[in-house]
């Protein structure tokens, strides 16, 4: 099915202006862009979209989608492994719906992400791209372990035996926990987990598959150490000088997830054990100081908000993006041309152009001058389909929260 897509304004992040353009799709893919196409052909729908700005859909790098915070009715503790399968793939089609076309999975119980990453390739149900990690994996005992099914390793055989199988399983990269963090008792975030030999034996097995390593690090020791060990991507990170300095040598990409430790109102009310509570507060100060500095540096800075659910952090993410220090336009860029890049499909998603995928979301208003008209599109389209169909009566929230 082919799609003319009239009276588009296309907001172009390079050069932040927009144009007036006509798209046509086929097969999934941006087919044309002129500035006016005339319908000739019968097998083509068309759509005239009377000057809505026209963006990249959004990504979301870092989440967990059968994740659940706040989980009041002790879900993750009882619910069963077809039940949480369902919950994690509502999430990502829920996050779809509001504009997030592409997921990076960084640690996800089971198979349950492959699950959905195959049926949402094949279109069995309108869903997000997914990129996953599969398992992550922890040190013995250390951050998230017993949690999201993550591997428990000791020693750079066992790493590897964690990094191959989950890349027979399918993983399009490897997530290792480097550092203590937020959701684990009786661990300083500052705390260094792995080992050298560890994580370099992460980044052999991954670089030899040609995938990347992303590491979960807070402590600034345990991030320079993945970074001169070769991992791609720094998780939340509080970043020093040194610490900027080795992000841009290696041209590492900085996932921040700073809405986890700056949105006051989410972190007071959502729930979270108070030993959670204390330990994101704590950092709030130095966290958003070395976001500071990464930005200011040129470290690419990607959106990853951690939490579920998607529909609802992904944008609380940019927007605390915004307000952390990005312009406008470098926000945009954090949501859709850097994690594209991050993800090494920079040739085909992220943008609009000629030949890309077209995921792409209408906006009333100009998100140039308006971040806040992102967090309500009027319409999603997902490889070329528009999501517009109605599906459950119940929200997310009301089936797994209220
Ligand atoms: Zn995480």
């Amino acid at each position: 099915m082919n799609t003319l897509i009239n009276n588009c304004n296309l907001v172009n992040l390079e050069k932040e202006s927009c144009e007036k353009v006509s798209l046509i799709i086929s097969d999934g893919k941006i087919e044309k862009i002129a500035n006016s196409i005339k319908n000739n052909r019968t097998d083509i729908f068309t759509i005239d979209l009377k000057s809505k700005y026209v963006m990249p859909g959004l990504w979301d790098v870092h989440t967990h989608i059968g994740d659940l915070i706040p989980d009041p009715n002790n879900l993750l503790e009882t619910e069963t492994l077809p039940e949480y399968t369902i919950r994690a793939g509502r999430n990502a089609i829920d996050g779809l719906k509001k504009g997030i076309t592409s997921l990076r999975i960084v640690g996800e119980d089971g198979d349950v992400c492959l699950a959905w990453k195959k049926i949402f390739k094949k279109k069995g149900f309108l869903g997000p791209n997914i990129y996953t990690a599969r398992r992550a994996i922890s040190a013995t005992g250390g951050h998230g372990h017993g949690t999201l099914g993550s591997y428990e390793i000791s020693g750079p055989y066992e790493m590897r035996k964690a990094v191959r199988e989950n890349i027979a399983k399918g993983a399009d990269l490897i997530k290792i926990m480097v550092s203590g963090g937020i959701m684990t008792e009786n661990e300083g975030m500052q705390d260094s987990q792995l080992t050298d030999d560890e994580i370099n034996a992460a980044v052999e097995l991954s670089l030899n598959k040609g995938l990347i390593v992303s590491a979960h690090a807070w402590g600034t020791e345990g991030i320079k150490k993945a970074l001169k060990c070769g991992v791609r991507s720094i998780e939340h990170g509080i970043l020093d000088d040194e610490c900027v300095d080795l992000m841009l040598e290696k041209k590492a990409f900085y996932v921040p997830t700073i809405c986890q430790t700056q949105d006051l109102e989410t972190i007071l009310e959502s729930g979270l054990p108070q030993f959670m509570v204390d330990k994101a507060l704590s950092v709030k100060e130095v966290h958003l100081e070395g976001f500071k500095k990464a930005y200011k540096a040129g470290v690419k800075i990607a959106c990853g908000s951690d939490s579920p659910p998607l529909s609802q952090f992904t944008h609380l993410e940019l927007k605390h993006l915004k307000i952390a220090g990005m312009s406008t336009v470098d926000t945009l860029k954090s949501g859709t041309t850097i994690p594209a890049e991050l993800c090494g499909v920079s040739n085909t998603f992220g943008k609009i152009e000629e030949n890309y995928i077209a995921d792409f979301i209408v906006l009333e208003d100009n998100p140039l001058n308006n971040l806040n008209t992102v967090f309500d599109p009027i319409m999603v389209f997902k490889n070329g389909i528009k999501f517009d169909e109605q599906y459950g009566l119940a929200s997310f929230e009301d089936i797994y929260i209220n």
